[in-house]
């Protein structure tokens, strides 16, 4: 954040404080200005105004400042700071680097008043020029470029809100983030920091269809619920559920260049696990630390509740500015149930006429409007770049008919739904089949169709109907068992069950397993396709049921997840499945 003191407007004084609210009097204001309040400066930002009363969400614990105190306008929206220096940071929801705020302070705990610019202002970054004197650029395009982090190279661009000009000066070497690094005929300085308003998404050219998946290696999602690169999810966690392995997952395998992780106000000690972890990953593709492509926004429930309704904005900010890099990012915010619960306590604290379970009517435009900044772009320098929203929700009681996850589910368009029941029966991950869905199949299996396979979608179609048919024939199983059955549907939900323990299930743990690429995936189900074609030929060649499944081969689908080589392996597998049940008739 920087709020300068040269933009101060007027100031005005406190008239009452109510938690996180402050109302002032006399207060010369626009919407969402920030302002500072009370003696000792704390952040806030202006929510309401009616007549000479303005309404302010302060970020920061208000306890001990009082009425009569003074409010500072500083006649500016609440902004990020934006440059090099972003990534391997982790702050907290108005962009102050937790760090620095730590030795400010002398402590872990954070205390009140204390600002810190969003990115370091005095280290020095070797500047590559990408133009030359006498070049046109024009906003948004990269006059040069500094190695941000051993694995991404910051594109420096002239800022969207710039005029534009012919270059007339450029420098090369180290400079500061607020060193002039080129200038424009028309009179502009174009330094490798810039500022944008939250609150605003940066602007693009367009917003396309996305039609690329983001890989991520698990083969439940890629497989049956893939998202597309720019495209929105939501994952319901309930506790043990698996959320946090299936997020450490996601930031590790999908293949996003960026990582922009926003953890708003799960419980104190979830958080710093976030604050502990991500900073021993690695990231597989290169070898190098994650964070060299993370950015971390973490609130901690014990943090002040306007601050986690900032947080998302923060981070959807940052990954925008990526995005404009042409990079593709992933925005992951955990969790949007706790930014919802933040904006209901203002809501109330405004005394606002209160909508569902006491969330403020306006909850499902505020969801809507933050995963709208989500898409697959054409950028104003002409590139293409991604943001995808995973949002993580965390409904009471895993009741997902509760108004945050039923929001969320008309927005956005995969579902994962975590399942705390499959948790406790060890399927991992515990996404529940039935439940989960995503609506980019369609405009993603051309892409699949490409790259790994021309019957990509009937092999997943396949794969769903047996999975469906499990699900029905389970029932009659519960009342009459198994044995009962018809020796056909004996026969699915035997295939049903190498779907589910081999495919469905995938060890995050194992060094092989964790990732699967989409071709092994593919693999893996035509393997079990082949089990039931050739099942199905026997069966109907009157072969009994229980020779059938007690063929030695077919357990061997349970280890190709594991299996390195796993193309031979599979090859191998197939044929000696076939041979092993054309020789019982
Ligand atoms: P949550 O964050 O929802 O409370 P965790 O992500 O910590 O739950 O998962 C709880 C436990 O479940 C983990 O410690 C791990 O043992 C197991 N687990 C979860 N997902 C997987 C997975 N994909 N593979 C293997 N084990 C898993």
């Amino acid at each position: 954040m920087s709020q300068t003191a040269q933009t101060v407007r007027e100031d005005g004084v406190i008239a009452s404080v109510s938690g996180p609210v402050v109302t002032a009097r006399d207060l010369d204001a626009r919407m969402n200005d920030v302002v500072y309040v009370g003696h000792e400066g704390l952040m806030g930002e202006v929510i309401e105004i009616e007549h000479d009363i303005t309404t302010v969400q302060v970020y920061e614990e208000t306890s001990g400042i009082s009425p009569g105190e003074p409010v500072e306008n500083t006649g500016e929206p609440l902004t990020v700071d934006l440059g090099p220096g972003l990534l391997d940071t982790i702050y907290d929801g108005v962009q102050r680097p937790l760090d620095i705020l730590e030795d400010k302070m002398g402590s872990p705990y954070l205390d009140r008043g204390v600002d810190a610019p969003g990115i370091e202002l005095d280290k020095q970054w070797e500047f590559e020029p990408e133009v030359e004197e006498g070049d046109a650029v024009e906003p948004g395009d990269v006059v040069g470029t500094v190695e941000e982090t051993i694995t991404i190279d910051h594109k420096v661009m002239v800022p969207p809100d710039y005029e534009g000009g012919e270059v007339v000066d450029i420098n090369s070497g180290s400079y500061t983030v607020e060193e002039t690094v080129v200038e424009l005929d028309s009179g502009e300085e174009i330094k490798m920091r810039q500022e944008w308003p939250v609150r605003e998404a940066r602007p693009t050219v367009e917003k396309k269809t996305p039609r690329t998946p983001l890989v991520s290696g698990q083969r439940i999602l890629d497989g049956l619920f893939p998202i597309a690169k720019g495209g929105t999810a939501a994952i319901p966690g309930p506790f043990g559920s698996g959320k946090t392995v299936t997020q450490h997952q996601l930031a590790k395998y999908a293949d996003a260049d960026i990582i922009i992780y926003v953890g708003c106000g799960e419980r104190g000690n979830e958080m710093t696990e976030v604050i502990d972890d991500f900073p021993e990953l690695e990231d597989p593709s290169t070898g190098n630390p994650l964070m060299a492509r993370t950015s971390l926004i973490a609130n901690t429930s014990n943090m002040p509740v306007a601050a986690r309704e900032s947080c998302v904005y923060t981070g959807i900010t940052i990954a925008e500015f990526y995005r404009d890099m042409g990079y593709d990012v992933a925005l992951m915010a955990d969790s949007t149930s706790r930014w919802a619960e933040a904006m209901r306590e203002i809501s109330s604290r405004l005394e606002e006429m209160p909508g569902e379970e006491g969330y403020p009517a306006y909850l499902a435009a505020r969801l809507a409007q933050f995963y709208e900044r989500a898409g697959y772009f054409e950028n104003i320098n002409g590139t293409e770049g991604s943001v995808s929203a995973i949002g993580a929700v965390s409904p009471p009681g895993g009741d997902f008919s509760e108004p945050v996850t039923q929001n969320t589910l008309r927005i956005v368009k995969t579902f994962w739904a975590l399942d705390a029941d499959l948790a406790e029966r060890r399927h991992f991950p515990s996404i529940n089949w039935n439940e989960s869905y995503s609506l980019y199949r369609d405009q993603l299996d051309p892409w699949f169709q490409e790259e790994v396979a021309e019957d990509w979608p009937e092999v997943r179609q396949w794969a769903i109907d047996v999975l469906d048919e499990e699900t029905e024939l389970q029932e009659i199983v519960q009342l009459v068992g198994k044995d009962a059955l018809p020796e056909d549907q004996q026969l699915t939900l035997e295939v049903a069950r190498y779907l589910r323990e081999a495919y469905l299930q995938q060890n995050a743990f194992h060094p092989v397993d964790t990732y699967c690429p989409p071709e092994k995936t593919y693999l893996m189900l035509t393997t079990i396709k082949t089990l039931n074609d050739e099942a199905f030929d026997a069966l109907d060649a009157g072969v009994p049921i229980e020779e059938i499944i007690d063929i030695d081969a077919a357990p061997d689908i349970n280890r190709i997840g594991v299996q390195d080589d796993y193309e031979t392996y599979v090859e191998d597998l197939k044929a000696e499945i076939t041979d092993q049940l054309r020789n019982l008739y």
